[in-house]
């Protein structure tokens, strides 16, 4: 990956970058996001949520109310996904990248990992949180089922599709397709994403290992390499909290996200 040399020349333009959120998380997350990362790419930002904020809107020009319920339920982020999908081909943009409200996007890296692909090329990119394919029932009608085994990116570490593929999609994943396809095989957001594209798409998913999400050790990152990742993330773990380690201006206590 590292050793791939660029066959596209892209700028941040060329990105639509989602970030899923709701209400209850704007003033304790998405307030840190538009004081870091977002507040460099304002324009190539979407934030996507399911309630009404002033506050949050005068920060920022791309807000999205889905009209999705503000509830952790599958079908309420699976809603919330096919907003994105909708929105995404819209923009017309080469890229779209998928983020949780608690990852940081590093956009340099980000377009020089995209920029080694085609955007016109079938791209699927990001880091799968399990070892092995995820072993799914899709039900095909009534009474047919069958399994299904496919790789899926992690949405917590966020990932990024082509609009070549992205159009290919389009008959599982845009209106209300994306929901459908969601309930044919009832597992969360990012799964669906997978399913469309490894199983019925029959394009596999590239892996990288410059996503991060906070189901991993984030205190494994090299701190030498931490400019060089595409996506980082906080959170807790076993009562701990998990982050990078990170020297700098503000002490943990200050910045406990890092
Ligand atoms: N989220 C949401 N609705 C909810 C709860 C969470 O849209 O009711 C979003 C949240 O803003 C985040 C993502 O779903 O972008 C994952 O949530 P969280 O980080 O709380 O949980 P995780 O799955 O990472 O443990
Ligand atoms: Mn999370």
């Amino acid at each position: 990956e590292a050793t791939k040399p660029p066959v596209e020349d892209i700028t941040p333009n060329d990105v639509f970058i989602a970030v899923k959120t709701t209400k209850k998380f704007h003033r304790s997350r998405m307030d840190l996001l538009m004081d870091t990362w977002i507040s460099r790419n304002k324009e190539q930002t979407y934030i996507f949520t399911d309630g009404e904020d002033e506050e949050l809107q005068q920060k920022t020009g791309n807000v999205i109310s889905t009209n999705c319920s503000a509830a952790h339920s599958r079908q309420a982020l699976s809603c919330k996904m096919a907003v994105e999908y909708d929105k995404f081909i819209e923009s017309g943009k080469k890229w779209f990248c998928h983020v949780d409200d608690d990852n940081y996007v590093n956009m340099k890296t980000l377009i020089k990992l995209l920029s080694r692909y085609s955007h016109t090329n079938d791209v699927y990119i990001g880091k799968p949180s399990l070892d092995r394919p995820i072993q799914a029932t899709e039900r095909i009608s009534e009474s047919k089922m069958r399994p299904v085994n496919f790789w899926f990116a992690t949405g917590g570490a966020g990932f990024c599709i082509s609009r070549g593929l992205a159009l290919k999609m389009s008959p599982w994943a845009s209106g209300g397709h994306f929901m459908n396809t969601a309930e044919k095989i009832r597992l969360p957001d990012d799964c669906t994403i997978g399913y469309i594209i490894e199983s019925v798409l029959g394009v596999k998913l590239i892996r990288s290992n410059l996503f991060h999400s906070h189901l991993e050790n984030l205190h494994q990152v090299p701190q030498s390499e931490i400019n060089n990742q595409v996506t980082l993330s906080y959170g807790m773990f076993e009562n701990k909290s998990n982050t990078i380690l990170m020297k700098g201006a503000f002490p943990v206590e200050e910045d406990p996200s890092r």
